[in-house]
């Protein structure tokens, strides 16, 4: 070890789909919690083929494959959060949950991944329920979108609260964003078990963004592993995604791409 070695950052673990446009995913998990000045512990939970139009295919990994990784990193680091994104399969559900069960005591962001930005399925069969009820309550927070928060609740044409009324009965606390709605002006509802709903509201940016909601949920997972309290956590982690989709670029043919870290990273 070096002389002086400053000590390590708080450590994130975030178990994720691969994106290989680099836009969504764990990509976007690493660069969200890095920009928190946390360190990112990524495990791969699934691969995927898609660009910033849409998914084509995807495949989850094996069970042994999935904890052989999240396990060597637990062993070795004092990891400070969990965030869960895609996990793709009601096998990997039950996978997860076997993880989370032998740490219970970390924060954990719960993303609940059905969709890819531009529409196509990120999960086979019921991995919505088997969220709902499994990791939803044992997550410190979820953070599903209007139109997850209506599957997860079974209520299609729900609005924020109705879905919330539902999906309160599984969960400790739930962010649902309401990028996915045409108002100017977003409303993201934070509710709580032991408080009043918080509404968090921003000006809406023109574009569509692949990777806002693992840029929202790694950021915020980062916020609770340097101890932040959860309202406030939620506020710096959506005031960041913000500015990253205000910055976001089109390197592709299809959405935009948050950009999660300065240019000048390396400077
Ligand atoms: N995780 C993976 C691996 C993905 O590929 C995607 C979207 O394409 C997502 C999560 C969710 O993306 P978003 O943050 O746009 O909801």
């Amino acid at each position: 070890m070096i002389a002086n070695n400053p000590p390590s950052r708080p450590i994130v673990l975030c178990l994720s789909g691969h994106d290989p446009s680099g836009g969504a995913g764990i990509q976007a998990d690493i660069e969200a919690i890095l920009a928190q000045q946390c360190h990112a512990a990524p495990t791969v939970t699934a691969l995927t083929v898609q660009n910033t139009v849409n998914v084509s295919d995807f495949r989850v990994l094996d069970r042994d494959w999935v904890l052989a990784q999240a396990n060597a990193v637990l062993s070795d680091m004092p990891v400070a959060a969990i965030k869960l994104g895609m996990l793709g399969n009601i096998e990997m559900v039950d996978t997860i949950l076997e993880l989370i069960h032998q740490h219970p005591h970390l924060p954990l962001v719960c993303d609940p991944v059905l969709t890819a930005g531009g529409g196509g399925s990120l999960g086979k069969d019921d991995v919505g329920y088997a969220i709902r009820e499994k990791l939803l309550p044992l997550a410190t927070i979820s953070t599903p979108n209007l139109p997850e928060a209506r599957i997860l609740a079974e209520l299609p044409e729900g609005s924020a609260d109705q879905c919330a009324e539902v999906l309160m009965n599984y969960s400790k606390n739930l962010l649902i964003k309401g990028g996915h709605a045409t108002d100017p002006i977003i409303s993201n509802r934070l509710y709580s078990q032991s408080k009043e709903t918080l509404i968090f509201t921003c000006q809406r940016l023109p574009g569509n963004f692949h990777g806002s909601g693992c840029t929202l949920a790694s950021a915020l997972a980062g916020r609770l592993a340097l101890g932040e309290e959860l309202a406030s956590a939620v506020k710096t982690a959506l005031d960041y995604t913000w500015r990253t989709l205000r910055d976001a670029e089109a390197p592709g043919h299809g959405q935009y791409i948050p950009r999660r870290l300065p240019l000048d990273f390396c400077s």
